[in-house]
């Protein structure tokens, strides 16, 4: 057991992991959270930002606020880098802190694969920002390509880079704002055979078919080798036209972490099943940045279970006690085709309904409230406010409503 008064806890990222590890450590220790952004960010909504279902505040909590009533310190700043011999970060201001024991929840940053032009003409998918702006583009695009007459409107051709769950859910909003809008022509484009490989084959396939009709087209096993601002080149010499490119394809861990990143390993820093990693034992890694020797998907879900196990470890090491093994549980994948279709996916299960829409929306609604408990009550309430009136009247209630029931019937299934 440490000596001091107090232990010093940093946690490095506030989002699902950092945030939850967070309000799970008890005010007797001395707990910084450091985070680049002011706000927690619901990032599996933020495709809707694209339709105008969610806006950027509905999906946003100050975490100034909810880390103070916690009872810790709130640092807006980005850590550069980390010294697991000094134990010590450093932050972008070049203040140095030290710490007792350190949680790393920093998630995975954007992965371009070292495709030229890619960083600087493709639009990235990380953030509510990235996502604000591309919707801001496509408005500036429709704009200025609206002439006098219909004879003057050109195509405007929108590629998706990227064809695994966030691809297919950019497509699906764009096509619940634009399918009835034919300048605009959607292309999702992967180096792989098919759409979201990580789950079963009959999903990509019903997806395919749930498209046909759409102002929609797949290109597989293309092999990107640069993006040029109006362009997309491949390594056939071939290229295709693009007004507007998204960047859905990749992530990888943050480049602040090369120093500790011994395995060097893009996936995530190599822990144990106490979420310690192999290096330093009073540094615990949770959410995207972790890597288990049994890999697991990158999921909000599997974060939300981490974060708050990772903080109970954190203590139990700093008192000197045995630390328990991180059991994961395989959480069930919602992933949203726009208003065409939802899809439940578990394991082989895969089940498709437009009625699902409401149990993702739930998801949402049922921990931004939890989280929102924190906040004071008057930013509680015009939180609430803005997400139930929105989503609720777009989602919840309009996707069911909307569809008579025979198509809602038809859409559904068990695939
Ligand atoms: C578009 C999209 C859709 C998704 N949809 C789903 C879904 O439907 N279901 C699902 O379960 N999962 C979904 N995911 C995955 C899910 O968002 C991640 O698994 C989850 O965010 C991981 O949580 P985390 O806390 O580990 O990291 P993050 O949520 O990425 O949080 C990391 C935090 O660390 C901060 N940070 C990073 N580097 C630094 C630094 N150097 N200094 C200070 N702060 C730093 C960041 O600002 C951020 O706040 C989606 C992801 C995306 C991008």
């Amino acid at each position: 057991m440490l000596n001091r008064k107090k232990s010093r806890i940093i946690i490095v990222g506030a989002n699902f992991a950092g945030l939850t590890a967070a309000a799970k450590l008890s005010k007797s220790h001395d707990v910084t959270v450091i985070d680049s952004r002011q706000n927690f960010q619901w990032t599996p909504n933020i495709h809707e930002i694209l339709s105008n279902v969610k806006k950027e505040s509905a999906l946003s909590l100050n975490l100034e606020t909810i880390i103070t009533k916690l009872g810790h310190r709130f640092i807006n700043q980005t850590v550069s880098s980390i010294n697991g011999d000094l134990q010590a970060v450093t932050l972008d201001d070049k203040q140095v802190l030290n710490y007792d024991a350190l949680l790393i929840a920093s998630g995975h940053t954007r992965s371009n694969y070292d495709i030229k032009g890619a960083d600087k003409y493709a639009y990235g998918f990380r953030s509510a920002d990235d996502v604000l702006q591309i919707h801001n583009n496509i408005e500036v695009l429709l704009a200025t390509n609206n002439g006098k007459n219909s004879s003057n409107e050109r195509p405007i051709h929108i590629n998706i880079i990227g064809g695994g769950f966030t691809g297919v859910e950019v497509l699906g909003e764009l096509l619940r704002k634009y399918a009835t809008n034919k300048q605009l022509h959607f292309t999702v484009i992967d180096s792989a055979s098919r759409l979201v490989q990580a789950l079963p084959e009959k999903l990509s396939d019903d997806i395919l078919e749930q498209c046909k009709g759409y102002q929609a087209q797949f290109q597989f096993n293309r092999k990107i080798t640069e993006v040029k601002k109006s362009s997309i080149h491949f390594d056939d010499k071939q290229s295709t036209k693009s007004d507007l490119t998204i960047w859905t394809a990749g992530s990888k861990l943050p480049d602040y972490l090369d120093s500790i990143n011994t395995e060097g390993s893009v996936s995530g820093l190599a822990v144990n099943a106490y979420l310690q990693t192999n290096e330093f034992d009073n540094i615990f890694v949770a959410g995207d940045s972790a890597s288990l020797a049994k890999s697991l998907p990158k999921q909000a879900s599997i974060a939300l279970d981490m974060g708050p196990h990772a903080a109970r470890n954190i203590t139990r090491f700093l008192a000197g006690k045995s630390l328990d093994r991180f059991k994961f549980k395989s959480k069930p994948v919602l992933l949203s085709l726009g208003d065409i279709n939802t899809y439940f996916v578990q394991g082989k299960l895969v089940l498709a309904s437009p009625m699902l829409a409401a149990a993702k929306e739930a998801v949402y609604q049922f921990y931004m409230a939890r989280l929102s408990t924190l906040l004071p009550f008057e930013q509680s309430a015009f939180g609430l406010a803005s997400r139930v009136t929105l989503s609720t009247e777009k989602l919840l209630l309009a996707e069911i409503l909307k569809l008579r029931p025979r198509v809602l019937i038809g859409r559904s299934k068990v695939l």
